[in-house]
């Protein structure tokens, strides 16, 4: 289905109008209140647009007007306008846990409201989009406000239209899942890789600067994410991030790519459990030794980045202790100074929600145009 013929001036000023209104709600999202004067000075809008803009974003419900500044002297003080955080909600779901799918009622400050979650029970296939689909209606009916759109963390290669092209866990090939809950619910869906969307909701909502960011997301898989000069890095075919198929051990266990050794053999957190509980195992030096492991792979694209932040996600317990001391020593053995002086290895703020933050950053991205 194409895009309805309009006349070519009018589809322009639509799209202008568009973005004008992105720009003013970006400068809110991450400056927070602000004057029309000041809004008018920083977006280089006129400030009859901006009056037009505000007003109709105050109609809307997506701002509100906070009266006037403390520190205002003289004359008639400026009214302040800011997001209003509670006008819409977002439904975020994170599909990336084997066992279940969970989903959370998200306001527009990346704040989770409610929460729900449906149990797996080796549903694949049209069963796990059917179990997506209840998931997703029943946080529709768990808000009482205008539900802005649906975002989803999918396991797998996902295109931008959000078919899901491979999700082997879920056994989804092909499948058009964002077409399929938009039909179903009537309001718009985004649906993104699970660790691209761990990376924006970090990215947005995790207190992570601009300076290249990766987020490495350990669980049943392991994957990562990267946002770098503000954008989400996609890569040539859409794989960017795919570092847990790397090769580390050429003797090493069978991975479910079909090939030998690779990282997410070691650091896939099922395994790493098991490892860890194994009797008479040092859990501590097995741990260590996996972020050493980690810290190889990671040095190299460091290096060739120069990233700010490597974010680890996941289970604490594995995690955040002698894996993360470990990966965050061999990086900087194995890197320059300047590459390694300003990079902070960290686990994230917003531990286990960042994927359902993420997934509003997604609908927050595509409704809005702020992020
Ligand atoms: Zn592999």
């Amino acid at each position: 289905m194409g895009r309805p013929l309009r006349p070519r001036g009018k589809l322009l000023q639509e799209d202008a109008r568009r973005h004008h209104r992105s720009l003013l709600l970006q400068q809110l999202f991450r400056e927070g209140p602000a004057s029309r004067a000041d809004l008018a000075r920083s977006s280089g809008l006129t400030r009859v647009t901006v009056s037009d803009l505000v007003g109709e974003m105050l109609a809307e419900g997506f701002l509100a007007e906070l009266g006037a500044p403390a520190e205002t002297r003289v004359g008639k003080p400026p009214t302040l306008v800011g997001l209003a955080p509670d006008s819409h909600h977002i439904i975020g779901l994170d599909l990336s846990e084997t066992d279940r799918m969970s989903g959370a009622v998200v306001n527009l400050a990346g704040t989770v409201q409610a929460r729900h979650e449906v149990h797996v029970d080796g549903a694949e296939g049209e069963q796990a989009v059917e179990l997506v689909l209840g998931l997703a209606a029943q946080l529709m009916t768990m808000t009482d406000r205008p539900v802005l759109g649906v975002g989803v963390g999918s396991p797998g290669v996902v295109d931008a239209a959000g078919t899901v092209v491979d999700a082997p866990n879920l056994a989804w090939t092909d499948t058009p899942l964002a077409a399929r809950l938009a039909e179903a619910l009537h309001v718009p869906v985004f649906v993104a890789n699970d660790a691209n969307t761990a990376v924006l909701g970090e990215h947005t909502f995790g207190e992570s600067g601009d300076g290249g960011l990766m987020v490495l997301r350990v669980g049943t898989g392991v994957g990562a994410g990267l946002v770098l000069g503000g954008s989400l890095l996609h890569g040539h075919l859409g794989a960017a991030g795919e570092i847990g198929h790397v090769v580390v051990d050429p003797a090493g266990e069978r991975c479910a790519c079909s090939r030998t050794g690779c990282l997410e053999t070691l650091l896939a957190a099922p395994r790493l459990r098991r490892r860890v509980a194994e009797p008479g195992a040092d859990g501590p030096a097995v741990l260590a030794e996996v972020g050493t492991r980690l810290g190889e792979v990671l040095a190299p694209v460091v290096a060739a980045l120069n990233l700010h932040e490597i974010v680890l996600s996941g289970p604490a317990e594995l995690l955040d202790g002698p894996l993360l001391d470990a990966a965050d020593r061999t990086i900087r053995e194995r890197t320059m100074p300047i590459s390694s002086t300003g990079l902070a290895v960290r686990t994230s703020k917003l531990g286990e929600d960042v994927v359902v933050v993420g997934a509003a950053v997604l609908v927050l991205a595509g409704e809005l145009g702020v992020s």
